[in-house]
């Protein structure tokens, strides 16, 4: 039987390392406040409060984290501090994730990247007399807001611009606009209609009410059906001739106007104007990340010390053992643990090289936050759907810390960029020739061993190399004439070029981190993790690798017993590699599923 008792014992060192290892030197600077913060009383999970009580909890916590800032503006300027405010607030309020998110990313962010124009006093925004919201999407242009139709006509006379919404679908659809936490604000994307010409997409800012709930003159706001995503005041908002100064447009280089009406930009297509008013939407994916990667960590957390404490019978009769005893139990959990760490150190190298881009590298920075930002919100889905599920009915509970936050993660599939869309815009930048096959080297595959790490990361590229090809073979052998037709014959090759490409780095910044950890345990563990999360994707795609000749008939038939041994060696670590994660004690503690005492007072009485 697997040694799971006691865990813990003499292994601190190891578990600081594997910490250290996950947040790096922004350990105590970025990651710490907020785990202080949020293990603090105000944020303690609330039972029995219906969703619009949540989402003014949200709010009134909001503040909390307005109060424990410094200078919201220097947060909003820095995205390695911006994501590591995701990373921590999810597990105890999924919806101030959202409204933090949209108040400090979006709002905040594009009132401070829109650098021309009149100066501007943000300070109602941040003391949070007023929230931030931010008004894209509309009821009929979604993925397809490029052609949003909502208008901001400048008048030169007055000074001032006519903002409208000309037809239902273009009413403004999902944003946190109701009365609910305040006063709000927000940024509205509309076409800039200057000397009766169609300028492009730019922001607006256009108050939304005053204190007392009443809202602007013209603006009407409608409350939308209750979500099963996390509890938010999502409302339907239209503007019916709302005249706005001449300050209310955000300009930056893309677009300039002059108070006499000369429009003036440096940005001819008017789809990069859009992308350009938008631009807080790639931070928002890392945020979104960030957020995904919060609560899949803490579910896992949750999880494995549930298997490690509930007991269920063994195989033999009489006696019990803890539900982590068992293979069928530990598995996917292990799993899980491997793709975790790999999530986490991807998205460290997807903030990092956005952080740091220069202009020219801006674009493929921009492409790989949203290639990892699918792979990251989408695996976290599966792992707190297994994590729920391990957990039993307790699972459910969202006092339990993870039924609400996988819910909510629901929103950062389709936020800030739906993952499919986006997955298929960086498949299409993929195939014409933003991605080169990694080289191949020349050794025989029954060479290599599959316990070789590199041998692994090669075979991660040529899934890569496979994909690309296939794709560009479907693409070039598609009949000329209809674009949509031929773009849709070689779409799921390349899709699965995304998948390889995500796959590959996600395994190859697991693999730097192990090797960058001193600590030899801990570079111990993340090195098998890495084996186990490479062996698992290579497994998948052996039928492709054997038939191109990158695995022989031998490797195909050792890879089960492979990984098997794998997961032998890891599942005695996994409350070690969980540890790591440093989750919120006190929130952890907290959760029913961990004080059997609070679970007789979840009973109704006899
Ligand atoms: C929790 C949450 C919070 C939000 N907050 C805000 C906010 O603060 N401000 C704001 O402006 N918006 C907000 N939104 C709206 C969000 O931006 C949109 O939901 C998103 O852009 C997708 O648009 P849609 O829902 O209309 O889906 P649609 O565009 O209708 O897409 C539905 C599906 O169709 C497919 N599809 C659509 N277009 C294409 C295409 N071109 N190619 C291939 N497939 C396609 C995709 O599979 C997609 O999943 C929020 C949404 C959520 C879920």
């Amino acid at each position: 039987m697997i040694n799971i008792s006691p865990p813990l014992d003499g292994a601190a060192p190891t578990v600081a390392a594997l910490t250290r290892a996950l947040f790096g030197e922004q350990l105590e600077s970025h990651h710490e406040p907020w785990r202080k913060l949020f293990g603090t009383e105000p944020f303690r999970f609330r039972e029995g409060l219906s969703p619009g009580e949540r989402a003014a909890l949200s709010y009134e916590r909001l503040r909390l984290i307005n109060e424990a800032l410094d200078s919201p503006e220097d947060l909003v300027a820095d995205v390695e501090r911006l994501t590591a405010l995701h990373e921590w607030v999810g597990p105890v309020d999924a919806g101030l994730g959202t409204v933090a998110s949209i108040h400090y990313n979006l709002f905040l962010g594009s009132l401070l990247d829109h650098t021309s124009g009149p100066d501007r006093d943000l300070g109602e925004f941040t003391t949070l007399r007023r929230t931030g919201t931010f008004l894209c999407t509309e009821a009929g242009h979604g993925n397809s807001a490029v052609q949003l139709e909502t208008t901001a006509v400048y008048d030169p006379a007055t000074r001032e611009f006519v903002l409208h919404t000309p037809h239902p679908a273009a009413r403004k659809f999902m944003p946190n606009t109701s009365p609910v936490g305040g006063p709000k604000t927000a940024v509205v994307a509309a076409r800039l209609i200057a000397d009766g010409k169609d300028r492009g997409v730019f922001l607006f800012l256009t108050p939304l009410g005053d204190e007392n709930g009443v809202p602007t003159p013209g603006v009407r706001i409608r409350s939308l059906p209750q979500t099963a995503t996390a509890p938010v005041d999502h409302c339907i908002t239209s503007f019916d001739h709302v005249r706005l100064p001449y300050e209310a447009l955000l300009q930056s280089d893309h677009g300039r106007l002059t108070p006499e009406g000369d429009f003036t930009s440096s940005v001819g297509s008017p789809r990069k104007r859009f992308l350009r008013s938008i631009g807080r939407v790639t931070p928002g994916k890392l945020c979104m990340s960030g957020y995904s990667l919060g609560v899949t960590r803490h579910a896992l957390a949750v999880a494995v010390r549930h298997a490690h404490t509930r007991r269920t019978s063994g195989v033999t009769a009489g006696g019990s053992v803890p539900l982590f005893a068992h293979r069928s139990h530990h598995t996917p959990l292990v799993d899980a643990i491997a793709t975790t760490y790999a999530a986490t150190f991807l998205h460290r190298d997807a903030v990092r090289q956005w952080a740091r881009a220069t202009e020219s590298e801006q674009e493929n920075a921009e492409r790989f936050a949203a290639v990892a930002k699918g792979w990251i919100t989408w695996r976290a889905r599966e792992v707190m759907t297994e994590c729920r599920e391990r957990c039993g009915a307790q699972g459910l509970f969202l006092a339990n810390g993870i039924a609400g936050q996988l819910a909510a993660n629901e929103g950062t599939i389709t936020a800030e960029g739906d993952n499919l869309v986006i997955w298929v815009k960086a498949a299409g930048e993929m195939l014409l020739g933003h991605f080169t096959p990694e080289e191949r080297g020349d050794a025989p595959p029954e060479s290599h061993d599959l316990g070789d790490p590199l041998f692994l990361q090669e075979l991660l590229a040529d899934i890569e190399r496979v994909w690309h090809q296939r794709a560009r073979a479907r693409l070039r052998g598609a009949a000329a004439g209809n674009p949509l037709n031929r773009w849709n014959a070689a779409v799921t090759p390349a899709l699965e070029l995304v998948d390889a490409h995500a796959h590959r780095r996600a395994a190859q910044a697991l693999l730097d981190a192990a090797a960058g950890t001193a600590h030899p345990e801990a570079r111990r563990q993340l090195t098998l993790l890495h084996q186990l999360f490479a062996l698992r994707r290579v497994a998948a795609h052996s039928g492709d690798l054997l038939a191109e000749g990158y695995l022989t008939g031998e490797h195909v038939r050792r890879l089960p017993d492979a990984a098997e041994s794998v997961v032998d060696a890891l599942a005695p670590e996994a409350m070690i590699l969980t540890e790591g994660f440093a989750a919120l004690d006190e929130t952890l503690l907290d959760h029913p599923i961990n004080r059997p005492e609070a679970c007789e007072g979840m009973l109704p009485p006899h």
